[in-house]
């Protein structure tokens, strides 16, 4: 299967994608975990510039040319024939990637403009077996975000918050399987649930 995890900074996906990634392997299950931005050429130059954002640009023009990078990293992620999404989940082994598509539309899409213009870009990659929204309080994403050394560019409450209300959004009109797991909880209660419905079908 190819597992999505979604959610702001600090909703602590990248932790229940890893914890589930175990999972399945104690499960003998094979698994991989991979992450979007992905860790090819495109994806390392995108953590370069979420770290630090060039100059050369203005904030519209970066937002844009980030959009495009990240499409382009997603087509690399899913189809390069070393360790490609698509290629993994044909030979029957479980892929779980901490964000995707929706991520895109979340982040690069500030206005409704922006939006159609990401989902443009977007179009054509398939959907995930299923997608995990972690959904939790900006605020409380902020307090974890501030224990942590090394701050991205988005990072702020401003723009978690509209990228919250944008996650919410997709997932309200969202057409396949989903779950959406209140992020508050305990660690372990959210792999538990996550576990659970996995077992069963609840989360079509
Ligand atoms: O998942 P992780 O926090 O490592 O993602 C790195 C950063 O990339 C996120 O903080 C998010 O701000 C940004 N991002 C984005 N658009 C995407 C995926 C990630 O802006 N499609």
């Amino acid at each position: 299967y190819f597992i999505v995890f979604e959610g702001i900074d600090g909703s602590g996906s990248s932790t229940q994608a890893d914890l589930l990634h175990q999972y399945f392997l104690s499960q003998n299950q094979e698994s991989v975990l991979s992450p979007e931005p992905s860790n090819g050429k495109i994806g390392k130059l995108l953590r370069e510039f979420l770290a630090n954002p060039p100059s050369f640009l203005s904030d519209d023009l970066f937002e844009q040319q980030m959009a495009y990078l990240f499409t382009a990293d997603r087509h690399f992620h899913l189809y390069n024939n070393v360790d490609g999404v698509k290629k993994l989940v044909e030979q029957n082994i479980n892929v779980i990637t901490t964000r995707y598509y929706f991520s895109s539309l979340a982040y690069n899409g500030k206005t409704e403009s922006d939006f159609h213009f990401v989902a443009n870009l977007n179009q054509n990659f398939p959907p995930p077996d299923l997608l995990i929204y972690l959904d939790i309080p900006v605020d409380i994403a902020l307090n974890r975000i501030g224990n942590r050394p090394f701050k991205e560019v988005y990072e702020n409450k401003q723009k978690l918050t509209l990228v919250r209300q944008n996650f919410e959004k997709i997932i309200d009109e969202y057409k396949y399987p989903y779950l959406k797991i209140d992020a508050c909880q305990k660690q372990t209660e959210i792999h538990q649930q996550i576990i659970d419905s996995l077992a069963s079908t609840k989360y079509k």
